[in-house]
């Protein structure tokens, strides 16, 4: 039994935070985990931002109610969910994502946790769930029995990638596909669900 670990931004939907500096016009904010690999850093540094410019949740929630799924996303996960389990490991919160999982058909998140100020809607704090919940998801499963195939596109893949029975990046900036040569790089979802297909024979050979 194969479960897919599907990353979210990059993967099946754009980057939320350059959607929010795009509408916002703060360049501090397009930051993701491809410039600033330690994570806990890159939150640290947003939250600020939000802060400095008096943004709060409702704000935020706004331009992501905007956003849609990459074109062609909500197809291929249909297609992969017809064929395998697939969950989504994201290092996003849940109260961004809602909208997006709508367009998604409602899959299973596994994610973040923003805290909320109820008086002025700001985000005083964010919780990870647990440090490294990517790579610990598929050990999870692993430790259920299940077999792994994961996909991401970006740094805080990679100990997924790593952890899973097969890792395959989606539309990798250079620096990651030049530090991780191990994995294919897949450019399309065509090209993203046979890299899936080849990985299901491959352990199924092994086995
Ligand atoms: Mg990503």
């Amino acid at each position: 039994m194969i479960i897919a670990c599907l990353d979210l931004e990059g993967v099946l939907v754009p980057e939320i935070w350059i959607g929010v500096a795009e509408r916002t016009g703060i360049e501090e904010l397009r930051l993701t985990t491809r410039d600033v690999p330690d994570y806990d850093e890159l939150m640290t540094r947003r939250l600020g931002i939000l802060e400095r410019h008096d943004l709060g949740i409702g704000d935020i929630q706004e331009v992501i109610a905007g956003l849609a799924p990459l074109e062609g996303a909500a197809d291929f996960l249909e297609g992969l969910r017809s064929q395998m389990q697939v969950v989504i490991l994201s290092d996003t919160f849940y109260q961004f994502a809602k909208p997006l999982m709508k367009q998604l058909g409602w899959p299973t998140l596994f994610c973040h946790d923003l805290e909320i100020r109820e008086s002025d809607g700001r985000i005083v704090a964010y919780h990870l769930r647990q440090q490294d919940p990517k790579r610990k998801a598929v050990h999870g499963f692993r430790e259920l029995n299940f077999q792994t195939i994961a996909a991401g596109d970006s740094y805080n893949d990679t100990s997924m990638l790593a952890e899973a029975d097969a890792g395959i990046l989606f539309r990798p900036p250079d620096n990651v596909v030049k530090e991780f040569p191990q994995y294919p790089v897949c450019r399309t979802y065509g090209e993203l669900r046979a890299a899936f297909d080849r990985a299901c024979e491959e352990i199924a050979g092994s086995g």
